[in-house]
């Protein structure tokens, strides 16, 4: 029996992954100019900390978690998101003690149980950005930025932005029995997860994709008439550094994010063509949450954003990803020139030169034309004449010049053609 990828999961061969790559390079290049730094964390953690960090009313922790007892019967999930790890390692590892700020990225696959489709995976992979310690919009503002910076650098097009406010624990609470009220008197119209969601977690209601949901919600109180003068002035500072750089973005007063730990600043960005599932990049501010995972009190904002999303938005535009190109491709005549060959192809790449050879005995017209479809710019050939003379037939498959040439000549001659980016 054929054993197949799990459901849900999927292989990204080489050509994706290619992409994957650029995509990487790109985002890291962005980061280390914004001053943040790489992380890794686990994989897997104790399950505690995703019910903490996420929260217990989230559809995440209620019935998204790969959750499983190891050998000896301790409780673990596979990370369906990365910032719970990330501070718990910025907390066990004290970094608060030694700067005011901390920066830091993350890449990694994020595990959920979801019902996959076009876009949803149960794994994905999402690069993800923290930044700890200030309660300044300035942060709030960089970030959301630093995120358009990002997919203009990426070349992508046509995306939106939407921002909101949740306010904070003293002003939430207000909101919310205002919007409780509001919604109770039509709660046998709500879905079933929103009637739940009335006395357990009512603001969730305001972002349910349940068309009578959606309608019931229409007319809600706004959360923008219930802030308490901090989260306002906050909100409102947000905005201007927005507008002053030329951010557009779209007030969204039913956005409030699927995780609990949010307060003030809450976005995302997505991509309309992408359908369903067309949110590219999320995040927002969470000023309760370090304490809440057993630190100081401390601020805090971040964002993720799925590549996978990514890439389909990508394809969708058309965008070109650069490719690995093949300097040489080296023609062996025979058996007997094997070792001449050997050398002489591993001298190539110790200079830094990407060539390829097939390692079957093939007719010469073959391997060039195999030289030809992988796109190389020159052909070498390694026959006996070569060997004897010990010289360098080398073809510029462009020009189809061919010319016979010293071992330094022809680095030479393949170097001065490559422009390939070198790291
Ligand atoms: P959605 O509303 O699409 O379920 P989410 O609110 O659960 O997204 P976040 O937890 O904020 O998403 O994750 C950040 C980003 O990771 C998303 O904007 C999306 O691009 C990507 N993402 C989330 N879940 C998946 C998934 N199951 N498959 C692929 N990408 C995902
Ligand atoms: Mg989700």
């Amino acid at each position: 029996m054929e054993i197949n990828a799990v459901r849900g999961t999927r292989d990204i061969l080489p050509d994706e992954n290619i992409k994957w790559q650029y995509i990487e390079h790109i985002v890291r290049n962005i980061f280390a100019r914004y001053g943040y730094t790489e992380i890794k964390t686990p994989i897997f953690e104790r399950t505690e900390l995703f019910i903490r960090g996420i929260g217990e009313t989230t559809d995440i922790v209620e019935k998204e978690m790969y959750t499983f007892l190891d050998r000896k019967g301790r409780s673990l999930t596979l990370r369906p998101e990365g910032t719970a790890g990330a501070i718990r390692a910025f907390l066990e590892h004290k970094m608060f003690a030694s700067s005011p700020l901390t920066k830091l990225f993350y890449i990694g696959p994020m595990f959920r149980y979801e019902r996959p489709q076009a876009g949803r995976y149960r794994q994905h992979t999402q690069i993800g950005a923290e930044a700890l310690g200030s309660i300044n919009p300035f942060v709030d503002a960089e970030i959301i930025t630093m995120l358009i910076n990002i997919f203009e650098h990426l070349g992508l097009k046509n995306l939106s932005v939407e921002l909101n406010t949740v306010g904070c624990k003293e002003c939430r609470p207000v909101y919310r029995d205002k919007l409780q009220e509001y919604l109770a008197a039509s709660e046998n119209e709500l879905c079933e997860d929103c009637k739940n969601r009335l006395t357990r977690n009512p603001l969730r209601i305001l972002d349910c994709k349940v068309s009578s949901c959606k309608e019931i919600v229409k007319n809600v109180p706004d959360i923008a008439d219930s802030l308490c003068s901090d989260c306002q002035k906050h909100f409102d500072s947000v905005k201007k550094y927005l507008d002053l750089v030329e951010i557009k973005y779209i007030r969204n007063k039913f956005l409030v994010r699927g995780l609990d730990y949010y307060t003030k600043t809450v976005f995302e960005i997505s991509y309309e063509n992408l359908g369903a599932q067309n949110a590219v990049a999320a995040g927002g501010r969470y000023d309760n949450l370090i304490e809440e995972l057993g630190g100081p009190s401390m601020p805090g904002i971040g964002f993720a954003m799925g590549i996978d999303r990514l890439v389909i938005a990508m394809d969708d535009q058309k965008i070109s990803f650069p490719k690995e190109e093949v300097d040489v491709f080296l023609a062996i005549m025979g058996e007997e020139v094997a070792k001449y060959a050997f050398n002489l192809i591993h001298i190539l790449r110790k200079n830094d030169i990407h060539a390829e050879v097939l390692y079957e005995n093939k007719s010469l017209k073959n391997q060039f034309s195999y030289a030809g479809k992988i796109g190389s710019k020159f052909v070498i050939i390694a026959g006996e004449n070569e060997v004897l003379k010990n010289i360098i037939t080398i073809k510029n498959m462009e020009t189809k010049q061919q010319s016979e040439v010293n071992l330094e000549e022809a680095i030479a001659i393949i170097k001065a053609q490559v422009d390939r980016l070198k790291v």
